[in-house]
């Protein structure tokens, strides 16, 4: 357990030497999670963690017979400690997905903010934008100030950062679960693969560049308020979260996601190839050079469908990295 925070050291110098920024200062309560790679044992509701000893915890899963411990994480959340088990079964094969060649049906999907997802049948999924809606924009507002006009170091100000906390994560849970809600829809169509963007969110969500006027060396606009209601907006769709569950429940049904380069997914015409910004009106798409029309998202969802198809059928050339 301790071992992990050397390691994580040694990340962040590795990181400093090959040129990636110099280790920042973590404080104490950056330090919210540990995690034991032995010792830990599970007895009905009670829980032994080395140095620690035994203690009561709510067994929400029991561990199937046959399988043993790998390894354990404790992290700190709003309403307590989390403790997440690792499990093993050497005698369980690992599940066998269909082989690429055998693929005859696939579905793309495309991520968004007006709808979080448009499937290349033309179905559309609702975006609830859980932190980013009106009230839940409002209320957050309203707790943070309360937590930000208390002193520093009060008890007081703890209490309300509490408050916020719990926020967060009533905020946090109730994503999730749509988001487990949305991937089940998509695995559970008759199809043999699933198509999705290979995204990039980290770049995404990167600040604008600063613009300093060369005269007077003052700070210009750079569009970074706008921009920063965008990320906020990315970051609540949660779209590598969204992904990351639906490959988890494709591989239980054996099904397949492909990533696929979503470079200009949205401004391509897909009866001539015209590639034009212009192409794109809002929610329609009306291409510039033939006329061909349809739903922008929806077409992008047939596109990511058909780039997956062309790295089925062998041309690995598009295939996303
Ligand atoms: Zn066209």
């Amino acid at each position: 357990m301790l071992q992990q925070n050397v390691k994580r050291l040694d990340t962040a110098y590795k990181n400093f030497f090959e040129g990636r920024g110099f280790p920042k200062f973590k404080n104490r309560s950056n330090f919210t999670s540990f995690t034991y790679q032995m010792g830990v044992k599970v007895q009905g509701s009670k829980i032994y963690l080395p140095k620690l000893g035994w203690m009561r915890f709510h067994n929400s899963r029991v561990i199937p017979e046959g399988f043993t411990i790998k390894a354990a994480t404790i992290r700190k959340r709003q309403n307590g400690w989390d403790v997440s088990i690792r499990i093993e079964d050497k005698s369980i094969p690992d599940y066998i997905s269909k082989p690429l060649n055998e693929i005859n049906s696939l579905l793309g999907c495309d991520l968004g903010i007006t709808k979080l997802v448009h499937l290349s049948d033309s179905y559309q999924i609702e975006n609830p934008r859980f932190s980013t809606n009106k009230k839940a924009k409002r209320t957050l507002k309203i707790r943070q100030r309360r937590v930000s006009k208390k002193v520093k170091g009060s008890n007081n100000r703890k209490k309300s950062a509490k408050r916020l906390g719990r926020l967060h994560k009533k905020i946090a849970d109730k994503r999730s679960a749509y988001q487990w809600e949305t991937a089940n829809k998509i695995v559970s169509r008759k199809v043999d693969a699933i198509a999705v963007e290979n995204l990039n969110v980290s770049g995404m969500l990167r600040r604008c560049k600063v613009k300093i006027d060369e005269k007077t060396g003052r700070f210009l606009k750079n569009g970074q308020s706008r921009k920063k209601g965008l990320n906020r907006s990315i970051s609540d769709a949660g779209w590598s979260d969204l992904i990351l569950k639906i490959e988890y429940l494709a591989v239980k049904q054996g099904k397949i996601v492909i990533k696929v380069n979503p470079k200009n997914s949205s401004q391509e015409c897909r009866n001539c190839g015209h590639i034009d910004k212009s192409n794109r009106d809002g929610e329609k798409f009306i291409c510039t050079h033939c006329g061909y029309h349809e739903h922008a998202d929806i077409g992008a969802a047939k596109t990511i469908r058909d780039r997956a198809f062309e790295i089925v059928r062998g041309d690995s050339t598009k295939l996303a990295v």
